[in-house]
């Protein structure tokens, strides 16, 4: 039998809530919205939020909880909600809130997602966990402090309305949380686009250390530790360089590496028209994601890493 994400939560007093580990925007807010929701609609209810630090620009716009660290916690919940994570290790150190949780709850939009919950509510052609969210909640029952946190979420895994997943009902959700009061250029602007001066510079080392691959098809860079350190930026501030590269004219393959570590590097890839799922690159290294967004962790070398995903880009062309 299924448990709608409403009946779990009237029916536990304990409730826990967590997204994934280094969290974007459509996981901090479909976790502040679903929070907000729970403090706005069921007071009676405790209601605790895991994640890592929410990123400033997005703090100032919302109406987010101080976020704890499961590091720190001990406690055991009624119902635990996972949102906009694939897989369980991918909650960090709240995976253990998670599986001693009564209800696990799955609320996510990843093809990849693995169904690690007692309830896994995985719709895969929704443009984010914010979409699949609203479409759970009651629209009478919603107010600012709900509304802005989804907007955001949208804003953010649509790259602001753009990318294929946005669909008609993507835009009808948009256009009853602006009914709702949302300042849609503050969230756009103040979150997506606006970078601080560091950031801008990181770009610009970025796009000049960037390389074509088989006659321009593909786009690649590498922005390492020293990189970082040079401009006074960390790990979490690289957001938008490989979206940069996605948008050069003939590029249909963009690939971002971070070097988190030493031999240690992330991976972003985009496939702009979705001639190569890029979510199966990122599986064959366990990571994960959608078929036009995804990423991974590694270790080894880094030239044979990327000679190996070129190969892969090339024997999975054409067949996503
Ligand atoms: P990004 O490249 O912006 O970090 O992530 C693109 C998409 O891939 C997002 O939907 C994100 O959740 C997913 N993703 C990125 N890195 C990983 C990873 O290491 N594991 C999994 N499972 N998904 C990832
Ligand atoms: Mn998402």
């Amino acid at each position: 039998m299924t448990k709608t994400l409403i009946q779990a939560i009237e029916e536990s007093g304990k409730i826990g809530i967590t997204g994934h580990i280094r969290p974007d925007g459509d996981c901090v807010g479909s976790t502040v919205a679903l929070y907000n929701y729970i403090r706005k609609n069921y007071p009676d209810k405790s209601v605790s939020f895991f994640l890592e630090k929410v990123p400033d620009e997005m703090a100032k716009v919302l109406n987010a909880p101080i976020p704890l660290n499961g590091d720190e916690c001990d406690e055991t919940f009624d119902l635990f909600v996972s949102l906009d994570s694939s897989s369980l290790d991918r909650l960090g150190p709240n995976v253990h809130l998670f599986e001693k949780a009564g209800i696990k709850y799955v609320v996510d939009h990843h093809k990849t997602n693995t169904c690690f919950g007692d309830y896994n509510h995985v719709v895969e052609d929704a443009s984010s966990c914010c979409e699949v969210l609203f479409d759970l909640l009651e629209y009478e029952k919603m107010d600012l402090s709900i509304a802005v946190p989804l907007y955001l979420g949208i804003v953010h895994d649509t790259g602001v309305f753009k990318y294929s997943s946005t669909g008609r009902h993507t835009m009808e959700i948009a256009g009853m949380l602006l009914d709702l009061g949302v300042d849609s250029a503050r969230i756009i602007d103040g979150t997506f686009y606006e970078k601080s001066w560091a950031q801008n510079k990181l770009l610009a080392i970025a796009l000049n250390k960037a390389m074509l691959y088989d006659e321009g098809y593909v786009a690649a860079t590498l922005i390492t530790r020293q990189d970082l350190k040079s401009v006074g930026l960390s790990m979490n501030d690289t957001d938008g360089i490989v979206e940069q590269l996605r948008l050069t004219r003939g590029v249909e393959i963009a690939i971002f590496v971070r070097e988190d570590g030493d031999n240690y590097y992330k991976f972003s890839l985009r496939s702009k028209n979705g001639e190569v799922d890029v979510s199966k690159i990122a599986v064959y290294y366990e990571g994960g994601g959608h078929s036009r967004a995804a990423g991974f962790n590694v270790s080894g070398n880094i030239d044979e890493i990327i000679e190996n995903v070129l190969r892969l880009i090339k024997e999975y062309k054409n067949k996503a």
